[in-house]
This record gives C-alpha cells, sequence and structure tokens, in this order.
C-alpha cells in the first residue's frame, strides 16, 4: 500500500497562532476560558483542555478573569461587553478572520446592505453579522435570503464570504444573486473574502483524490472545512472522513494500493501521524 499526504493539509496558520496564543496566556494567567469552542476537532480540544483552556457558551459563565476570543472571532458588542465586565481578552481572531470582518465594517459605513455567503449558524458567520450592521444577513442559498420587501435596502449591495466556503460555490451564488437582484439595484460589489489556505488544502486535495483508490479524511465531524474537503474528495473517488485512527476500517483500505491522507485545518498533526501509522500497521 502507498500512502500519500495532500501537498498541503491539517493545521493552518490561522489555529496554529491561536492555539501558540493560547499555550503562551495559559501559561501566563493559569487556567482560560473560551468563549465558544477554540476549534470543531475533539483531539485539539482535549490537548487544550490538559494546558487549563476551557470553552463555555455565553458570557455570563465567564468566571474570568481571562476570556478568549477564538480564532472564527466575535461581534463587536460581545467584545464591549467583555470589556466593560473588566475581563483581560485574549484574541485569537485569525488575521484572515479579522480582515473579513475589517471588510464588512468599511462597506457597512459606506452604506451598503451585506449579504454574506455563509452558515448563518457558524460562530465566524455570527460575527461578520455583528460588523456588517443591522441590515445584514446570511445564508448559503440565494433562495434562502429574505430579500422580499427589502426594496428600499437593497440598492446598494456588498457580497462577502464566510472564509472557509469554497470558491465555486461562492462564484455560483454570486452569479444567482446577481441575477436576482441587479433590476432594481444601482450597485452591487463583490469582495473576495475567501480564505486562500482552504482554497490550497481543496486544491491539493482535489488533486490528489484525483491519483489515488481511496481518501481519508482527518477532521472533526462538526469541523465545517473538514467536511469540505470530504464533499470535494467524495465527488472525485471513493471517501472516508475520519476524526482519529481508531476509526479506520480495515475492510475499507485492504487490496486499495494508493491511499491519499488530507485534514482540516483544526486537525493537529498528531491526529495525522497515528492515521499513518495505524495504516502502516494494516
Ligand atoms: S482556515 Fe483560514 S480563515 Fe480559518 S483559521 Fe485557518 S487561516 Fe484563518
Amino acid at each position: 500500500m502507498q500512502i500519500e499526504r495532500a501537498r498541503e493539509l491539517g493545521l493552518c496558520h490561522g489555529v496554529r497562532r491561536a492555539v501558540d496564543m493560547l499555550r503562551e496566556a495559559a501559561t501566563k494567567h493559569g487556567p482560560l476560558e473560551t468563549l465558544g469552542p477554540v476549534a470543531h476537532n475533539s483531539v485539539l480540544v482535549r490537548e487544550l483542555t490538559a494546558l487549563g483552556v476551557t470553552s463555555v457558551d455565553s458570557l455570563d459563565r465567564i468566571r474570568g478573569p481571562v476570556v478568549v476570543i477564538s480564532a472564527h472571532g466575535a461581534t463587536p458588542s460581545v467584545t464591549h461587553e467583555m470589556e466593560e465586565r473588566g475581563l483581560t481578552i485574549v484574541d485569537t481572531t485569525c488575521p484572515t478572520v479579522a480582515r473579513a470582518q475589517r471588510v464588512a465594517e468599511g462597506l457597512a459605513n459606506e452604506g451598503f446592505t451585506i449579504v454574506i455567503f455563509g452558515d448563518a449558524g457558524h460562530t465566524e458567520v455570527k460575527g461578520l453579522l455583528g460588523w456588517a450592521g443591522e441590515r445584514s444577513i446570511a445564508a448559503l442559498r440565494v433562495t434562502g435570503l429574505p430579500l422580499e420587501g427589502r426594496a428600499e435596502s437593497l440598492h446598494r449591495v456588498a457580497v462577502i464570504s464566510q472564509t472557509t466556503q469554497r470558491l465555486a460555490e461562492f462564484t455560483f451564488f454570486v452569479q444567482e444573486l446577481c441575477g436576482k437582484l441587479l433590476q432594481g439595484t444601482e450597485e452591487l460589489r463583490v469582495v473576495n473574502t475567501l480564505c486562500c489556505t482552504t482554497q490550497r488544502r481543496q486544491e491539493s486535495a482535489a488533486e490528489l483524490a484525483h491519483k489515488v483508490d481511496v481518501m481519508l479524511v482527518i477532521g472533526g465531524r462538526h469541523s465545517a472545512n473538514t467536511r469540505r474537503l470530504a464533499d470535494t474528495c467524495s465527488a472525485l473517488v471513493e471517501t472516508y472522513h475520519i476524526e482519529t485512527a481508531d476509526e479506520i476500517e480495515e475492510a475499507r483500505v485492504r487490496g486499495k494500493r494508493r491511499v491519499g491522507i488530507t485534514a482540516g485545518a483544526s486537525t493537529p498533526d498528531s491526529s495525522i501521524e497515528l492515521v499513518e501509522r495505524r495504516l502502516r500497521e494494516l
């Protein structure tokens, strides 16, 4: 069996940076609480818990005195409330997400109604909506957007994307939105806020999926970027989304000559190494 890794895979610079900041902050301040999970990966979450980093789901549960904003970012009002409560903030917002937030804020200040291509329930998108102002809306499909009865606010519309979405899907969304809005809109502006690292991981995964007999995509079940990697690969070759090496089922890889591996942006290096080791044993 030949085992091949995608050219680019695993922990992205944004999550790596956040983990380094958390290590440093835990050494300096002791136990820390993050608002929402730091990453959608149980192995990484366990590693961080061992350092004293735990997550809470609302500001009222923070015991303080230190609170962490995750790499996905937060709304300005949440950050403001943290400051009001006198908490020390460790802000690990990924620079790519921070750029998308600044873009959203700038467009809102220019008077645009902002449409965000993204999952409205995801922490990053909730944060972006906060920066994009009251009139902003988010959805993954144009048909899901509440546009009826909003003609007043649709004269100038700007479109941005959740950073980890796929380029092809963002392009399709923009095309559909143009078809729906252009007739009654004076200006429609598109700003590319996609994460280049995510795009490169997608391309590397697809490139490898073309060459192998089976792909293993390693990452958390709730990790949106890992799920999208698995979707990309499964359109090209037999693909299994696993979180740990224990989930590899021997029968699925038996007889396969070339096995490809890729991993989501929050998958620690240790998980990738354990999967490779398990495959070699098989
Ligand atoms: S996937 Fe991209 S946007 Fe998200 S944390 Fe990593 S580098 Fe930042």
